[in-house]
């Protein structure tokens, strides 16, 4: 009797040993089967999902979304409390993309909302469990190129750029920098530039276009300039363009009020005027071209000394910076700042707009030294705030191998001949 049990437990013992043999075979089965890639977006696998995309239409709300996609008003109503110090869910807007991972059961009820709320950051709302919900954003990839180029006779730096398939902010960018050393509407045919920027991809493949400009080097009428971009406050993310030898690129004065459109007329003192029987009608302010409601920035620190509407000049307003310049910001829709304010470069003091004598939306801009209009274009206008003595050594050292790569990056030897190369790869969060 004893030794049928224990034959018995042996035979069990055997058997069940070989029930638990099994499960290692299954995997050598499975093995066989074709191997699902991950698919994964904002940090989820979309292949353990059924999975809807979709952009926030008109009259659309965060509550109606979820119920189209069986998610019950008295949960809402808890998801929405529950998540309202991270996300509020009456700020959704229209047009934004967002994706909605439900659950693959018959249910198809969604378990986890996905707001792109920018081009880069987006709100998750985890709807299982315990609601839960947080922002993130896409991994964004900068890509360092270095670009030649050379000016062709009567062409300018957008077109040699534009030769290249490369964007005209990139143009616009180089303008910028250069804009107190270089006049970039009087280019001579064989100036040449060299730079090194980075343009932006978000999650691997969309083009966010051009993100900054580490460093330039333009010759202009055979004269090189350098151009090194430099962090001079960490704390504040403070930077500034600065030469081979650390003088300001930049001056005390913003090149423009406005992001413009294009400088629809200049400074002008023999400007003739169709409608006015082609008479000169001198033109003493640079008219930038804007769309009605762009912000009118103050081009320097300074006192608005008026700030009224008045004929043929509309709203504008005047800024005295110091006892010798002052610049005024004609046609305004509306006027933001008031006579007596301080206001700081780069303060909105209003907005571009048709009032007064003017035939399109633009911002005529007027620029006083010591009590006359001159042409802000010309002058010679005090630098920025200079890189500190502390700074300088560290500034120095910091532009050496900036300075050697593009001193490296040869012009192709035919001329009106440009070419791009693609450098590095910096994977970034
Ligand atoms: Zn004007």
């Amino acid at each position: 009797m004893k030794k049928l049990l224990i034959f018995c437990i042996i035979v069990i013992g055997i058997a069940s040993c070989k029930k638990e043999a099994r499960p290692i075979e299954v995997p050598v089965t499975s093995f066989v089967e074709p191997v699902v890639v991950p698919n994964i977006e904002y940090g989820f696998d979309l292949n353990d999902f059924s999975v809807v995309k979709d952009t926030v239409r008109d009259g659309d709300s965060f509550g109606q979304i979820l119920f189209n996609n069986n998610v019950s008003y008295a949960k809402i109503a808890e998801i929405a409390e529950k998540i309202k110090d991270t996300f509020d869910v009456r700020r959704i807007n229209k047009n934004k993309p967002y994706t909605i991972l439900k659950s693959e059961d018959s249910l198809e009820q969604a378990e986890v909302f996905i707001y792109q709320k920018g081009k880069i950051d987006y709100v998750v709302v985890d709807l299982r469990d315990s609601i839960n919900a947080y922002t993130s954003q896409l991994p964004v990839k900068y890509v360092e190129r270095e670009v030649t180029g050379e000016i062709a006779p009567n062409s300018n730096i957008s077109l040699a750029l534009e030769e290249q398939g490369i964007s005209p902010i990139l143009a616009y960018e180089m303008s910028d920098i250069y804009a107190w050393t270089i006049d970039f509407n009087r280019l001579q045919a064989g100036d040449r530039f060299k730079v090194i920027y980075t343009e932006k991809f978000i999650d691997d493949t969309i083009y966010a276009g051009i993100d900054n400009i580490k460093a330039a080097y333009f010759e202009h009428n055979t004269e090189p300039f350098y151009a090194f971009e430099f962090e001079t406050d960490s704390v504040k993310g403070l930077k500034d363009y600065f030469s081979e030898d650390a003088k300001n690129l930049r001056r005390a004065f913003l090149k423009a009020p406005v992001e413009y459109r294009r400088i629809s007329s200049r400074y002008n003192l023999r400007r003739r005027i169709a409608l006015y029987g082609n008479r000169v009608r001198p033109h003493k302010g640079t008219d930038f071209s804007a769309k009605v409601g762009t912000p009118i920035r103050a081009t320097a620190n300074g006192t608005v000394i008026e700030s009224r509407r008045k004929g043929g000049n509309g709203n504008y307003v005047k800024i005295k910076h110091n006892s010798t310049y002052s610049t005024q910001y004609l046609h305004m829709s509306k006027r933001k700042s008031k006579v007596g304010d301080f206001v700081k470069q780069g303060d909105v003091i209003g907005w571009v707009g048709m009032t007064g004598n003017t035939s399109g939306p633009h911002v005529c801009y007027r620029f006083w030294k010591n009590g006359r209009q001159v042409d802000p274009f010309k002058q010679k206008l005090p630098e920025a705030e200079p890189i500190s003595d502390s700074l300088k050594t560290k500034y120095l050292e910091f532009i050496k191998p900036l300075r050697a790569q593009l001193d490296s990056v040869q012009f192709k030897a035919k001329t009106l001949e440009t070419f791009v190369n693609e450098k590095q790869t910096i994977q970034a969060e």
